[in-house]
């Protein structure tokens, strides 16, 4: 099966009140995680690479063929979107879909809406005529963006109605008090600006940050119009801490493969229990 773009998947999602995954792909081991749980669990699916990891990963063409490949080899028959996490310019998003990428966000949400509307319409022009599917953001996500530690700004509903009818996206991340990376305390998201959006909208919302934000606020969130949500930290987490423990239990281990499968075991029983959580399970 073909890689496809997330706007169908999104907005099947938003209509029948689930949220589809993003996974963000931290190498070969996740991937291979990512797909397997998505196939056993007939959800559809969104790997990303986060723009900032991509040279890390090996570039654009090597993150592309590397899903295509896997999908091949281990007979994916879920939807699959390949996605540029938080792109960091047009050119940058030009590259990830020339590449195969089928699906972009791009991040202008730390220049004044005017310019994140030009720069976001100039990546809708280039995406969507091939069928490539984009996302936006508007208001700033705590915690770390693109290696860079910031606070919680609310995204302004006029904004988001702007960059939703002007550009045309799929997708929108309107940040309300969500956080990459750990939580310190309860996240507090904003419900009533959340509904706000989503009703004067009307687009898929995607929810940054996903880890570690209560069951309750989740669901919550999905009610009020959230179709996508992001999860990487807990994959990251739960991948170190089961790598820490084999180290620990067999001192003189070395060879990769001992040490990284069960750590591959752990992101699948994560993605899992995520896709249950979304309601994302049964839905391929
Ligand atoms: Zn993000």
């Amino acid at each position: 099966m073909p890689l496809v773009a997330m706007s169908e998947m999104l907005l099947k999602a938003k209509a029948e009140r689930y949220a589809v995954g993003q996974y963000n792909i931290n190498g070969l081991e996740f991937a291979q995680s990512f797909l397997k749980a998505a196939n056993e669990e007939r959800a559809p699916i969104i790997l990303a690479a986060s723009d900032r990891l991509v040279d890390y990963l090996g570039g654009f063409k090597t993150i592309a063929a590397m899903v295509k490949s896997l999908m091949e080899e281990m007979d994916i028959t879920v939807p699959v979107a390949l996605h540029l996490d938080h792109g960091m310019d047009v050119e940058r998003c030009k590259k990830a879909i020339d590449a195969g990428f089928t699906s972009v966000m791009i991040d202008g949400s730390h220049h004044p809406i005017d310019v994140n509307i030009e720069i976001t319409k100039m990546v809708v022009d280039y995406a969507q005529k091939i069928g490539v599917s984009v996302e936006a953001e508007v208001g700033t996500v705590g915690g770390t963006e693109d290696g860079l530690v910031g606070g919680i700004q609310y995204a302004d509903p006029h904004d988001c109605t702007r960059i939703v009818k002007e550009t045309g996206i799929d997708a929108l991340a309107a940040a309300l008090g969500s956080v990459h990376g750990p939580y310190q305390g309860e996240p507090k998201l904003g419900f009533e600006e959340m509904e706000l959006i989503s009703n004067m909208t009307n687009v898929p919302l995607v929810l940054h940050g996903g880890s570690g934000i209560p069951l309750h606020q989740i669901k919550k969130a999905i009610e009020l119009g959230h179709a996508k949500i992001n999860v990487n930290t807990e994959s990251i987490q739960v991948w170190a801490k089961t790598i820490r423990e084999v180290l620990a239990v067999e001192g003189t281990v070395y060879e990769p493969r001992t040490i990284i499968t069960p750590a591959k075991e752990a992101i699948i029983t994560v993605v899992k229990r995520k896709m249950a959580e979304f309601n994302t399970s049964g839905k391929a």
